[in-house]
């Protein structure tokens, strides 16, 4: 059975394919794999939940598919859980993560409390609509200066509890092994799981 991902993002969609295809034997393809004249859904609703529903739920009546959306970022508990949805935008429309991330750092300047997480949503859909929705979290803190050259977006600004490292300092694989995303896709894979079964794609 194929599993579209309502993304166009390559590096997406090839983590979540390793993570979903493979137990469940699904073949997990792109939105330009099934249709490229679908156009890009947008991300309009204030929530990451809407968002994600809306995604998954658009993408699965256009092409039939079951269909898998997510919708992430980060929140700050100083700045009442901004940037939030608002993530990839924080600075402005076509800002560099770089000014999101010294948008931020200048916002907690003289905040003592730099608690933050990561959230991850993912929704499932299929051609009739909403199967499941879940969620990943990754708590940390928010560190004084960007260190680190991997990674993407926030993760030179965040340090995971337990570590004294930034995201972006640490290997991909170590930073997938406690991800928020990795952590949703986890709870993912056994919604689709029990999907599969209920069709009788999969044993009991
Ligand atoms: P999206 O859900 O992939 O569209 O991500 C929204 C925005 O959240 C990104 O543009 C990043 O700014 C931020 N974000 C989400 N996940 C991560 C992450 O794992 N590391 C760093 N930034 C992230």
């Amino acid at each position: 059975m194929k599993l579209v991902i309502a993304s166009r993002n390559g590096k997406k969609v090839e983590e979540i394919s390793r993570i979903l295809g493979e137990a469940l034997g699904l073949e997990v393809c792109s939105l330009d794999d099934v249709d490229q004249s679908i156009p890009e859904i947008e991300e309009d609703t204030d929530t990451f939940q809407g968002n994600a529903v809306k995604k998954a739920v658009v993408v699965a009546a256009k092409t039939g598919l079951l269909c898998l959306a997510d919708d992430s970022g980060l929140e700050v508990f100083s700045l009442g859980g901004k940037p939030g949805v608002y993530s990839a935008r924080f600075a402005g429309e076509h800002k560099s993560d770089e000014d999101n991330n010294r948008k931020l750092l200048d916002l907690l300047v003289d905040k003592p409390d730099r608690r933050a997480r990561f959230v991850c949503y993912i929704a499932l859909a299929d051609r009739n609509g909403l199967i499941g929705l879940v969620s990943g979290q990754v708590r940390g803190k928010i560190a004084f200066r960007p260190k680190g050259k991997n990674g993407f977006g926030y993760d030179p600004v965040f340090v995971p509890y337990g570590y004294d490292k930034t995201f972006a300092q640490l290997s991909s694989r170590e930073k997938d092994k406690i991800s928020h995303r990795r952590r949703a896709l986890r709870k993912a894979r056994r919604v689709i799981k029990d999907y599969l079964i209920s069709l009788n794609f999969l044993p009991l």
